[in-house]
């Protein structure tokens, strides 16, 4: 038999896949509980905005491809953040846009840097292309403001003549850190013009007060290129729609790597009404913020520490083997996210829910951690 492992690219050998939450279904399977909690991938617990369902609800003929070039909900993005819908580029999710990037940019002849337990798609889109990741070490746990933070001092000093894409999230997932407004826009203003900072804001409708909205700077930095999604705080993750924006250059260039049909019928309508929901998007900036009051006061009772977080997400630092306490967890039909493939074996990543679901959880963590 072929060992194809070995016929495999050089970068896409040293991959680990990507570690996703675990779906309801399999839990309901593979250990017969039900009544499950979802807090694994942070997905909006509110569900999808009614508009966006309406819209599905009303879609034409599914026998025709989507437009390919997503016209309607590009002028909307457009219009929303004051550029030209050229500079606006469609994807399945902001994952196909990550991709899409990589694509462009880098081969076995150049690096992408980004910190230390930053989102997991920057080293697997880097890696893929055969590119090398250059990553950061990011700020010690014990640091006063921003434990597991990007340091952003470090990160520019990282850069070298074959960095070709620096990615930063803002907030970051899985530690839900984040960097200011000023530090953000100088760090911008300090990498080389000709490479490309991506600044992934897809927790950004959660982070709005006080966050930078690096979309608002993209006129500014010919190098700047921001991300956003659909699958947060606008409830579709199950549609798959996010986007770039970025010079027209760039867009253009993405546009050439993009699969044409990359963004489906429903997901186009969807996020289009989805962008006129604002009452949605307020609910859900208000339940997550009483949600993380509500999480955040447990875990101190239980005296489990916390990573500062701007999104809908606390990392809980659980003080013992995490994937142990996740495997308890899953036997009270609490999903949640263990963290051990970027290196942190004591932290599970727990999504806010709503106040019924975050209690399912407390319990449950309460009841394991007394035992
Ligand atoms: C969830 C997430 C994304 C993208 O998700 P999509 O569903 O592909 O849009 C991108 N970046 C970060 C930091 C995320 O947490």
């Amino acid at each position: 038999m072929t060992d194809w492992i070995s016929r495999a690219t050089p970068g896409v050998q040293a991959l680990k896949p990507y570690l996703p939450g675990k779906p309801i279904e399999e839990l309901e399977r593979e250990y017969g509980v039900s009544d499950i909690v979802k807090l694994a991938s942070n997905e909006n617990p509110l569900g999808p905005s009614p508009k966006a369902q309406a819209a599905i609800a009303q879609l034409g003929d599914l026998a025709l491809y989507p437009d390919p070039n997503g016209f309607s909900l590009k002028a909307k993005l457009a219009a929303l953040h004051q550029v030209d819908p050229a500079q606006v580029t469609l994807g399945n999710g902001s994952n196909d846009v990550l991709v899409l990037l990589a694509e462009v940019f880098l081969n076995k002849n150049s690096n992408a840097v980004f910190s230390q337990y930053a989102f997991a798609v920057y080293p697997i889109a880097t890696q893929a292309t055969g590119a090398a990741a250059k990553v950061v070490p990011a700020l010690p746990v014990d640091h006063p403001a921003m434990p597991l933070g990007h340091d952003l001092d470090a990160i520019r000093t990282a850069i070298d003549a074959d960095t070709r894409i620096v990615f930063i999230a803002n907030p970051n997932n899985p530690t839900g850190t984040w960097v200011e407004e000023p530090a953000l826009r100088q760090f911008v203003a300090a990498v080389p013009d000709d490479v490309v900072v991506v600044i992934d804001e897809a927790y950004f409708e959660y982070a709005a007060e006080g966050l930078p909205n690096a979309s608002e700077w993209i006129n500014d930095f010919d190098n700047l290129v921001v991300t956003r999604t659909f699958s947060k705080a606008y409830g579709l993750a199950g549609l798959r729609v996010g986007y770039a924006l970025s010079n027209s250059a760039i867009a253009d260039l993405l546009n050439r790597v993009r699969q044409p049909f990359n963004v489906s019928t429903p997901a186009l309508a969807a996020a289009e009404a989805a962008l006129d929901d604002i009452e949605y998007i307020e609910r859900s900036q208000q339940l997550n913020t009483a949600g993380m009051a509500q999480l955040k006061t447990a875990f101190q009772r239980m005296g489990l520490p916390v990573v500062p977080s701007a999104a809908n997400f606390l990392l809980v630092d659980t003080g013992r083997d995490s994937l142990q306490v996740y495997d308890q967890l899953l036997r009270a039909g609490v999903i949640v996210r263990p963290v051990v493939n970027y290196g942190l074996t004591q932290h599970l990543r727990i999504t806010i829910g709503t106040e019924a679901q975050n209690n399912q959880l407390i319990e449950a963590l309460e009841s394991i951690l007394s035992d």
